[in-house]
């Protein structure tokens, strides 16, 4: 049978209903999707290490056959452990496997078997070196090779491969029997459900041979040529079975050229609909705002409370560039937390306002939302905008009111969370929609409030600082604005790592900047006591808490208590009390996050800082370190070598320790998480990358970046940008949504 990119999965071989449904679930339907569907890693299998040269910390493959299995119990929590030990012609290892017991029955003693994993020196008996939780391949009777199936097969030199020409290896090494398991460099694939690595390299070694023609290259011919990149078929033929003299660590670090074109590909259509789309958004018409008139200079320079920083000067005067086009603005305001984005977004509202037109804020909370209102309402006191505020604490009928000014133009500025979004709010003549926390908002919704105007000017304002490169890559079509420098007059914030058994001294340094007149936060990682059995031993919520300090730490002074479920009535009285100072210590959850202005805050502590993320102490620590008294953030969690803080928590808890810069802060962040964790976007679909990792490898990402803009914007190639995007096979228009644009 010839195959096509487009023949579905379950009519391979080795692939019926029930692994096509399970392959389904990883989002792969056909040939091209499983062929889109590269190996994570690759093991040199041509040169296996002895088990006499293996040496503790080093990570091998060896090859070697079961020399005998079986189970221990364990006490201690551990479950049982799976003992396993491997021969080879030089000796014995030892490997065990926590929590082994599913491994029962899996091993035959006389077995073919490849090891990979690093190897330890073991404690008991001192001195032996084993294996830990390797991964392992049993390799297949069926396909072992007569000439080493009895005894143990030769450690090293001999197990040359089959074949080893340096072509392309499916098409010479079809013959050899063990051709996809040993004797060569072998492609390491992510199990999908029961479907195992080795039957991932089966299949798609099968059907790499009877591929029939392959669909015309995606990439731009001068492109392939000037970046001298392998076609895409003789790519994906290189990144599933790759010739035996490439290095190890090319093929392991994906820069050998085929995975560099793939990858490429990739970050190149993602931009190509990125910047077709800005191109659409612009052919819509926009409202050209008046901006230099001297009564619209006046309007501005009357808001200011302070002189702005040249930083938000700078931003100013690009928002006004975009204001004053006839286009619409699609911008995004990037600047660390406390950078003063805010008045910068107000300056923006004035400029509209005066021009006549309607302008909305949106906040990702009630409490955000509140604060905006309350800030807009001082700020614009002297220039007589009307101001409202559409809240879930609002009555039925004061909303009808506020919609009803809203939609008759009385209602300058509308403050409000998602509740902006719902239907009866309609615009007289909405001209600029300002977003704050871009990441709580999904495009979807600030597609709703565009829609509520004609086509207004959208400012998005988000604090979590993103490194350029992937703001590129998520917000690529939109323009980009950063506030670099904070206001003058900020005292740095001096962050301290606390083991618990200090929290006394942290009391009392809390009593004593309370004494000199300072307020504070102390903050927690849950609402109330979580059900879980762990989660109730492991941590303090709140409002225990919260009443254990008022009244045995801190009988004398004004505690709040501020949680995620108490009614936003609530909530706002006790962040207006705190911020009158009429509370001295507001005890809370994550809620205060966001963008919360206090200057006169000049503590904070949290504990159990271990299981915060590192954007989110960077967020609450923004609370503080706002006015121009010096500022302690305490951070508490365990110090001690008892593994209760993880390698990982660690490294967020140093970071926050040796720095406040908000950018150094997300690159750690996304090191340590990974862009898919960093931004969530996976499941939102915002972002479908399935080779390229915008962090590893940003110069691509670059360059990718400039061709896709450059082949959108360049008219002699309308022809070729037609032909490509018609020719693009139907997923690949789902994947990069280039449907909706081209
Ligand atoms: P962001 O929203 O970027 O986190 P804000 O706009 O809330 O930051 O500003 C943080 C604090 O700094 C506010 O109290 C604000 O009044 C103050 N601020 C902003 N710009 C200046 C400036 N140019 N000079 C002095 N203070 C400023
Ligand atoms: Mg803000």
């Amino acid at each position: 049978m010839t195959l096509a990119y487009s023949t579905e999965v379950k009519y391979l071989k080795g692939v019926g209903p029930q692994r096509a449904a399970t392959l389904a679930t990883r989002g792969i339907h056909t040939v091209g999707d499983l062929l889109g569907y590269l190996p994570f890693r690759y093991e040199d299998r041509i040169h296996f290490t002895p088990v006499a040269e293996i040496v503790p910390g080093g990570i091998y493959t060896l090859q070697g056959v079961v020399a005998d299995a079986g189970v221990a119990r364990f006490t201690r929590g551990r479950g049982a452990i799976y003992h396993l030990l491997v021969r080879d012609s030089t000796g014995l290892l030892h490997c065990k496997f926590f929590h082994g017991a599913y491994l029962h029955g899996k091993f035959r003693v006389g077995q073919r078997i490849v090891l990979y994993g690093k190897a330890d020196l073991d404690p008991l008996p001192a001195g032996r070196i084993e294996m830990i939780n390797p991964q392992f391949e049993l390799l297949g009777n069926e396909f072992s090779a007569p000439a080493r199936g009895a005894g143990p097969p030769p450690a090293t030199s001999d197990a040359t491969p089959p074949a080893t020409t340096g072509a392309m290896p499916p098409a010479t090494a079809g013959a050899a029997p063990d051709s996809t398991e040993v004797g060569r460099i072998v492609p390491i694939y992510e199990a999908i459900g029961g479907i195992s690595s080795r039957m991932i390299r089966r299949i798609i070694y099968g059907l790499l041979d009877s591929l029939a023609s392959a669909p015309p290259d995606p990439l731009p011919a001068d492109i392939l040529e000037r970046y001298a990149f392998p076609s895409r078929r003789d790519a994906l033929r290189f990144v599933h079975f790759p010739p035996p003299d490439v290095p190890l660590e090319t093929l392991n670090a994906f820069r050998s050229p085929a995975h560099q074109r793939l990858i490429f590909e990739e970050f190149f259509f993602y931009q190509l609909s990125l910047a077709l789309r800005k191109q659409q958004a612009q052919r819509l018409p926009g409202i050209a705002f008046r901006v230099r008139e001297p009564q619209i200079r006046e309007a501005v320079k009357r808001i200011l409370p302070f002189k702005p920083t040249d930083a938000q000067k700078r931003v100013l005067a690009e928002i006004a560039a975009d204001l004053e086009r006839p286009v619409p603005m699609n911008r995004l305001l990037e600047g660390d937390v406390g950078s003063g984005k805010t008045i910068v977004a107000f300056e923006a509202a004035a400029i509209v306002i005066e021009n006549g037109w309607q302008v909305a804020l949106m906040a990702p909370t009630e409490i955000l939302a509140v604060q905006h209102f309350l800030s807009a309402r001082r700020i614009f006191a002297p220039s007589r905008y009307t101001v409202e505020m559409i809240s879930s604490g609002l009555k039925a009928s004061a909303k009808r009111d506020v919609a009803e000014r809203v939609r008759t133009g009385q209602v300058q500025l509308l403050v409000g969370t998602h509740a902006l979004l719902e239907d009866p709010i309609a615009f007289a003549r909405l001209g600029l929609v300002i977003v704050d926390e871009q990441h709580r908002f999904g495009v979807l919704q600030r597609k709703r409030l565009i829609d509520k105007g004609a086509s207004p000017d959208v400012l998005v304002m988000t604090a979590t600082p993103i490194p350029r490169t992937l703001s590129l890559t998520l917000f690529g079509d939109l323009d980009v604005s950063v506030i670099d420098r904070l206001p003058p007059g900020r005292a740095p914030i001096d962050t301290r790592w606390s083991g618990p058994e200090h929290l006394p001294g942290v009391w009392d340094f809390l009593s004593r900047q309370v004494a000199a007149g300072r307020q504070a936060y102390v903050v927690y990682p849950v609402i109330e006591q979580s059900k879980s059995v762990e989660a109730q031993r492991s941590l303090k919520a709140a409002i225990v808490e919260y009443e254990r300090l008022q009244k045995f730490v801190f009988p004398k002074l004004r505690l709040g208590l501020l949680h995620g479920r108490m009614r936003s009535e609530e909530k706002e009285a006790v962040m207006e009390a705190f911020r009158r100072g009429e509370v001295d210590i507001l005890v809370s959850t994550t809620v205060i996050e966001v963008g919360v202005d206090v200057p006169n805050a000049t503590v904070m502590v949290v504990e159990h800082a271990e299981r915060f993320g590192l954007a989110q102490l960077h967020q609450l620590r923004g609370r503080i370190g706002r006015g121009a008294n010096k500022s302690t953030c305490i951070l508490v969690a365990p110090k001690s070598a008892s593994g209760e803080v993880s390698g990982d928590s660690k490294a967020r808890l140093e970071t926050m320790v040796a720095t406040t810069d908000g950018f150094a802060i997300a690159e750690m962040d996304l090191k340590l998480r990974g862009p898919g964790e960093f931004f969530g976007t996976r499941q939102h679909g915002a972002l479908s990358l399935e080779v390229a990792n915008p962090l590893r490898d940003r110069e691509l990402l670059e360059t990718a970046r400039r061709e896709a803009f450059a082949f959108a914007g360049n008219p002699e190639r309308e022809a070729a940008r037609r032909s490509l995007l018609a020719s693009l096979a139907p997923e690949w228009q789902r994947r990069y949504q280039l449907a909706a644009v081209g």
